[in-house]
């Protein structure tokens, strides 16, 4: 279809930009997927459509478009294993029900390893990912070699042992996701407000009744934060104090290729992960910048360090260009897993600390925070998920399967 003979009509519209109402049931902060999912599932599971999803900036402007778009659920822990492989399942059948195709590609996920020790933890997680119902295998390098040709394993100073390998793992288009998710709420009533950042809370004693705005008050019900990197600004105004610390991280895209990189690739040993996008670049994520930010930029020496890992695992790339770099805010706490729960306020919940992982989660994590929204209460995935863990020391430490999370 064109609109003059020459330029494209424009999409059919997605999304209303309505002005806010003055009072919603619910009202979310920050559309990024969890903020969108959170809304597509309390619609959906739960029958509240008077929701406002409050925006700083753009819809799927923060990590949810910036990120590398690996969705995986074969984390070490029973309680992750459930949360994770609940979202994975949820992802296997939510294209069809938002009737919108964002690319779910089930291509498989390797996670490398590359000495004894790491042997032995890989051989775990997979033993424990099998007792907890998720597919895991553990591969031979020949076996390796046959998904993934392009991969050096016989490299002298990073050899591959061998290899966790989920097949149900892989990647989806995640601005599409985001698209899907923010038509389908439009479609059941859910107000996007765009360009408003929430600046603080409207209180009656320990109860939350609003949301401060750059733009003046809206009233809510309850309230769910899903803000990512940005919480602790809005937790630091209520005095609750979160142990989150936001860091820059980045990932890098080279020019577009024909299709030579089959699967997923992560190794946590030299700190890379690598897979080859829909449109054909090749996309490459690295580790966290050390340093606390809130730019959505990071330092150069953590992308030389990058393509250098990357190229010791894969010489061929060496002859790829790289086109773009770029980085989000994430947000992560000392465990390695997310907060998701209730907050000594009443009526405010809190969805964060997903840092370098949380886009795999989208649809499991919408799902719980809008139980708990819904409810006042957890729902039982996300149960052993509340702030609490950081004082009763029930952490769910999920450093090995997340020390590169994506
Ligand atoms: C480079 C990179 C690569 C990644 N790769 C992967 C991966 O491969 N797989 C994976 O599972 N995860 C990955 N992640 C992590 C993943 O993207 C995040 O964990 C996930 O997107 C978090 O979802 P969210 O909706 O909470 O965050 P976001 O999408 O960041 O949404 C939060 C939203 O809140 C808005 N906001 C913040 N403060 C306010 C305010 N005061 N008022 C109004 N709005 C506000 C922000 O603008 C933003 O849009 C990656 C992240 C990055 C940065």
């Amino acid at each position: 279809m064109v609109a003059d003979g020459n330029t494209p009509a424009p999409p059919e519209r997605l999304w209303r930009n309505p002005e806010p109402k003055r009072n919603y049931d619910v009202v979310i902060v920050g559309a990024g997927g969890h903020g969108l999912a959170t809304a597509y599932y309390l619609a959906r599971n739960h029958g509240i459509t008077d929701i406002a999803v409050v925006e700083r900036g753009w819809l799927a402007g923060g990590n949810m478009a910036r990120n590398t778009t690996i969705i995986r659920s074969n984390y070490l822990l029973d309680a992750s294993a459930a949360l994770y492989d609940h979202a994975l399942r949820l992802w296997e059948e939510l294209h069809e029900e938002l009737d919108y195709e964002f690319h779910l590609s089930q291509r498989g996920v390797l996670n490398l390893a590359h000495t004894e020790q790491e042997v032995r933890d890989a051989r775990r997680r997979a033993f424990a990912n099998e007792l907890n119902g998720v597919d895991a295998e553990w591969l031979t390098p020949d076996e390796i070699s046959e998904i993934c040709p392009i991969l050096d394993t016989s490299n002298p100073r990073y050899p591959v042992l061998g290899a966790t390998y989920q097949r149900r793992a892989g990647i989806a288009k995640h601005d599409l996701v985001a698209w899907g998710l923010a038509r389908k709420c439009d479609e059941m009533g859910v107000d996007f407000i765009q360009n408003r950042e929430v600046t603080g809370f409207v209180t009656d004693g320990d109860r939350v009744i609003g949301v401060r705005t750059d733009s003046g008050d809206i009233g809510a019900g309850r309230v769910g934060l899903a803000a990512a990197g940005r919480t602790t600004l809005l937790t630091d105004t209520l005095g609750v104090r979160l142990p989150l610390q936001s860091h820059p991280l980045q990932a890098m895209a080279t020019e577009i290729l024909e299709p030579v990189h089959p699967c997923v690739v992560m190794s946590n040993h030299v700190h890379v992960y690598t897979s080859q996008a829909h449109k054909g670049e090749l996309v490459l994520g690295a580790g966290i910048d050390t340093h606390n930010g809130y730019a959505q930029r990071g330092s150069v020496h953590v992308i030389e360090n990058q393509l250098a890992a990357a190229v010791e695992l894969f010489p061929v790339f060496a002859r790829a260009h790289l086109l773009r770099t770029w980085a989000g805010t994430v947000d992560v706490t000392p465990d390695a897993s997310p907060i998701i729960g209730p907050t000594p306020y009443e009526n405010l919940f809190v969805n964060c600390g997903w840092g370098t992982g949380g886009f795999k989660a989208t649809p499991g994590a919408g799902w719980v925070f809008a139980h708990t929204i819904a409810t006042g209460k957890p729902h039982p995935l996300n149960e052993p998920y509340g702030m609490e863990r950081f004082t009763s020391g029930a952490l769910i430490d999920e450093h090995g399967a997340a020390a590169v999370a994506h």
